[in-house]
Order: C-alpha cells, then sequence, then structure tokens
C-alpha cells in the first residue's frame, strides 16, 4: 500500500531530503509543505548569490571540529554522507562544484540559481509533490503516522513525518517539538559580527590584518585569521569564528564584553622585543611610523605607533623604553570593549535546537516520537562560516531520507 511522507519546511535539508526520499520510494507519495510563497530562499541568498554548498574538507575527523554544536554527533553522520558524497551527488546531476583558496566550494557557475534548479529538476523528475503557503500549526500523533493542523484550516495526515523547519533564535518557534517530548536546547544567535561604538579605531575601516589572534576576555576562547576592521567595529573569519565559539556566553553577557587582540598573531613577546632591539640597530634613522613591522598595515601600524604615544617624527633610536613597550603591548593585547553585534549579511545561523541526544543519528528518527524525522538548522547543529552548514543540512536530510525510506 502507498504511503505518505511530508516534509514540513522547503528549504535545503527538506528539499534534500524529499527529492532523496521520492527517488528510493517512487510508489510512495511525498509532500513538502512549505509556509512561505518560495522554497529554497536561503539557498538563493546563501553566500553572497553564489551558495558556498560545502567545504573542501575530507578528512572526518578534521570537518566535525568545525561544527561548535553538534561535532560528535556528526562524526558518525559524515560517514554516511560526506562531503564528498555531496560533490558526487551535484556532479552527477550536472552540477560541478569549485573550490576556492580557503577551502569553500561553489558551483562553477558562481549562481545559486544552479543549486535551487538542480533540486527543483530533481523534485519534478521523480513527482515530489510542493505545497506553499502551506504553514503547520500543530503536530497530532495518530493511530498510524501524524495527523497536521495547519495554519488557516485543514488536516494532512502523514505516514512518517520530517521536520526541517529550519533554525530560529526564538524559543517559542519551538513549543511544538516539545509538546512531542523534545527537549530544546536554548536558541540564541550564532555567526555575528562585534559592535564597538565610538572605538577611534573604527576610523580605520576597510583595513584587513590576514593573521589576528583574538580572546574574549574571561573565556578560555581564541580564535586566529583575518580579522577586518569594519565602521561599526569588528569582522572577518577570526570575529566570526570566536562569535559561533561563545554564542551562548556571550548572549548571556547581553552582548557585553571586552575582546583582547593580538595583531601579531601568534607571534611571543620575545620575538616581538628581538625585532625591536634588531631594527632599532638597522633602522636606527628611520622614523617608526613610516614603516610598519610584521607586516602590519600601514595605517594601523601608524595608529598604534600613535596610541603607545610616539610622535610621529620620531626615529627609531630615539624611541624611549616607556613608549616601547606600550607599543609592545598595544600588538600583543589590545584590548576593546565590544557593545552589541551586528548580523552577518552573508551567513548566520541558531545556536541552540532540538537535543542531539532526543535523535538517533542513524536515521534522523526522534527517540522520543516513533516515524517522527529531524533534519537542517533545527536540530542543536550549527558550523562556521565556510559551507559547513549547508554540509550538515544535506547530511541530514540525507539521512533522514534514508531512515524513512526504510521498510518497517
Ligand atoms: C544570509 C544567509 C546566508 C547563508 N549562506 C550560507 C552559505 O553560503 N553556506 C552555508 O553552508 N550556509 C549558509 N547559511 C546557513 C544555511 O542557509 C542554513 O544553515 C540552511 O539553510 C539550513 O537549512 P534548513 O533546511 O535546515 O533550514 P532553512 O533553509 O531555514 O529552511 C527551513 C524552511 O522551513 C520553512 N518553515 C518554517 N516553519 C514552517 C512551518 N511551520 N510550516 C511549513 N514550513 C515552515 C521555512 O519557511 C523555510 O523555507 C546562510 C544563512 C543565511 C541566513
Amino acid at each position: 500500500m502507498s504511503r505518505h511522507y511530508i516534509v514540513i519546511g522547503g528549504g535545503a535539508a527538506g528539499y534534500f531530503a524529499a527529492v532523496n526520499l521520492k527517488r528510493l520510494c517512487p510508489e510512495d507519495k511525498v509532500t513538502i509543505l512549505e509556509k512561505g510563497n518560495k522554497v529554497l530562499s536561503k539557498v538563493r541568498i546563501s553566500g553572497g548569490g553564489r551558495c558556498n554548498v560545502t567545504h573542501a574538507c575530507f578528512e572526518n575527523g578534521l570537518l566535525v571540529q568545525h561544527y561548535p554544536r553538534g561535532s560528535k554527533a556528526l562524526r558518525g553522520a559524515f560517514s554516511r554522507f560526506s562531503v564528498a558524497d555531496t560533490i558526487a551527488w551535484y556532479e552527477e546531476r550536472g552540477v560541478k562544484l569549485k573550490t576556492e583558496p580557503d577551502g569553500r566550494m561553489f558551483p562553477e557557475t558562481d549562481d545559486s540559481s544552479t543549486i535551487i534548479n538542480c533540486l527543483m529538476n530533481e523534485a519534478d523528475k521523480f513527482g515530489v509533490e510542493l505545497k506553499l503557503g502551506a504553514d503547520v500549526k500543530k503536530i497530532i500523533p495518530a493511530e498510524s503516522g501524524f495527523s497536521l493542523e495547519m495554519n488557516g484550516g485543514g488536516t494532512l495526515h502523514a505516514d512518517k513525518l520530517l521536520i526541517a523547519t529550519g533554525g530560529s533564535p526564538k524559543l517559542e518557534s519551538y513549543n511544538w517539538m516539545k509538546e512531542l517530548g523534545h527537549q530544546i536546547s536554548f536558541p540564541v544567535p550564532s555567526l555575528f559580527t562585534f559592535n564597538t561604538p565610538q572605538s577611534p579605531l573604527t576610523k580605520l575601516m576597510g583595513l584587513s590584518v590576514p593573521d589576528a589572534q583574538v580572546k574574549i576576555e574571561g573565556l578560555p576562547l581564541v580564535s586566529n585569521g583575518p580579522l577586518l576592521i569594519t565602521h561599526w567595529g569588528f569582522s572577518g573569519p577570526s570575529i566570526l569564528r570566536l562569535s559561533a565559539l561563545a554564542a551562548r556566553e556571550l548572549q548571556e553577557r547581553n552582548y557585553i564584553f571586552d575582546i583582547r587582540i593580538s595583531w601579531t598573531g601568534t607571534k611571543k613577546e620575545e620575538e616581538i622585543r628581538l625585532r625591536f632591539s634588531e631594527v632599532r640597530m638597522i633602522w636606527n634613522t628611520r622614523q617608526i611610523a613610516v614603516h610598519p613591522l610584521f607586516d602590519l598595515p600601514k595605517r594601523l601600524w601608524e595608529y598604534l605607533v600613535e596610541q603607545a604615544g610616539i610622535e610621529p617624527e620620531m626615529k627609531w633610536a630615539d624611541l624611549p623604553k616607556k613608549n616601547m613597550n606600550k607599543l609592545i603591548n598595544s600588538l600583543l593585547h589590545d584590548t576593546y570593549t565590544v557593545k552589541g553585534k551586528t548580523t552577518f549579511k552573508e551567513e548566520f545561523v541558531t545556536c541552540g535546537g532540538i537535543a542531539l541526544e532526543d535523535v538517533d543519528f542513524r536515521t534522523m528518527e526522534s527517540r522520543k516520537c516513533k516515524n517522527l524525522y529531524f533534519a537542517g538548522e533545527m536540530l542543536d547543529i550549527d558550523g562556521i562560516t565556510g559551507g559547513f552548514n549547508f554540509q550538515s543540512a544535506w547530511t541530514t536530510g540525507w539521512i533522514a531520507a534514508q531512515g524513512m525510506g526504510q521498510v518497517d
């Protein structure tokens, strides 16, 4: 007898699950219910319209390190559907992915509609049904399967149900899952940039330091990498990574905290002092402010020199010890007070969601409610920027499809 599988949510995870499920069970009916009037809307805007589909990281042990939440559960999941499987899946359907020098992978077309068209064609080819404007209000477990109450009236029956409604930083968005017995890990935003209102440094906006080290005062978290000075504060991979690592703690602090920047990355104080001694000898007649050390951008060097109370014309030979120590201290431990956050437009996600212990990652089935499955960002899984969040959506969506398609 033909069965009806319903996928709630027409995003990356829901679509990927639906097309894989329908292919597995061509005789059964698969329906995607999407509350909006468009599907795959995040895929469209993702990666600045290019869609950063995944990341060229083929060692699962390394891959999971890019997920501040969910790394343990994903380890097994990636062994079932990996980055290489994602690349092959799209390539089999005529979509070639290319790798950027930092490892991010995009469609060769540099256009997210390539991914959207691929998923939509696949859904059409196998006959996945789609209902737009279908907002699920309540899920009622029935004798066999579920009864879905829709906003605006009407009820639908599903033999098996996949919830792929994405992340939300509002706890009430998860109420219906709570009612079905699931624990919710408190949702908060992840992947944001730091605001430093009134900091004189913001006048250096647009300037980027390729290898900085950033720490949050009072937390044992460090992030290394490119740092960007913006007109509102700090951004760039090192900041976004830190925002993800400390998403929960920073929300508890109401986004008011101090950060410490080492503009020279992982260099130790002895190394910096040694370089200063060398430069004092070889450049003794040169002006300090004019020649940056450690490949720092010139305007940043000038700023740090000025903050250390060093006159613009001062020469290396005349640098007083007190000012030298001040400059070295700023290079290594420059402190700024962050007051507030700004959404990173390229990619933002939710930290928190369905507690992972309530889900069997071999099938993505709920441990609390039989025949109910989860995939994507509504789980307590989130990655840093770089294609990791979509990879988790493809992987969990694919596993859910296999799990739902199993004959009972
Ligand atoms: C601006 C931006 C750019 C991004 N860029 C990237 C990137 O380049 N690479 C990357 O890896 N990640 C990126 N991400 C993160 C990535 O988009 C998400 O992690 C991913 O889309 C999650 O997929 P999902 O299917 O779980 O949820 P979503 O894509 O959020 O889809 C959920 C769907 O469910 C629908 N829905 C919700 N509630 C209901 C309901 N009650 N009834 C019916 N339907 C419902 C929603 O309308 C939505 O269409 C980006 C995120 C943003 C915001």
